[in-house]
């Protein structure tokens, strides 16, 4: 709201974490000029389906995003990739390693995409989420170090080679039961 009160900049997020977006829409009921700052056409995607059909809506999705930004209605994007819409996490169950790194792959080759296109920088915030495994919080953290260097390698031309390590998640007989 701050942004769009003191910039009139309209928003968009790229909700990919594995709970609801639901800060934004809990906001309407109190902040009236909400869909002045987030975009309503497309302003918190989030996607509750998993595996293949995941990655397809987030593309329909990134599309109505694409036509929004060239069309000037959104002006900076919040991607916010959550570790706990990996299958393996205690939350969530969407996507497997290969799928969610492609997220990041593909959220990041859009604006890279569109900056070529437009000829203008799109102003793009990188916001830490969730992701929940008490059995190995490495797994959680080298899921997140997988996104930021497929940022630095795609949007800053960085060749950081780095390989993502994420172990099965192991059930404790308390969890089961
Ligand atoms: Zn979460």
């Amino acid at each position: 709201m701050k942004v769009y009160y003191e910039f009139g900049l309209c928003g968009a997020y790229i909700d990919l974490d594995g709970h609801y977006g639901n800060s934004i829409d809990n906001s309407r009921d109190f902040v009236p000029e909400i869909d002045k700052a987030i975009s309503p056409i497309c302003g918190n995607i989030n996607i509750m389906v998993s595996h293949q059909a995941y990655i397809e809506e987030l593309k329909a999705n990134l599309e109505i995003l694409r036509k929004e930004i060239i069309e000037d209605r959104v002006h900076y994007v919040v991607f916010c990739h959550g570790a706990d819409s990996h299958e393996w996490d205690e939350l969530a169950s969407q996507v497997s390693t290969e799928e969610w790194v492609e997220c990041s792959r593909l959220v990041y080759t859009f604006i890279l995409d569109l900056q070529k296109e437009t000829n203008k920088q799109i102003p793009l915030i990188l916001s830490l989420f969730g992701g929940y495994r008490r059995d190995d919080y490495n797994s959680v953290l080298s899921l997140h170090a997988t996104d930021l260097v497929t940022c630095l390698n795609i949007l800053c031309g960085s060749k950081i080679n780095y390989t993502t390590e994420v172990t099965p998640r192991i059930i404790s007989c308390e969890q089961k039961l």
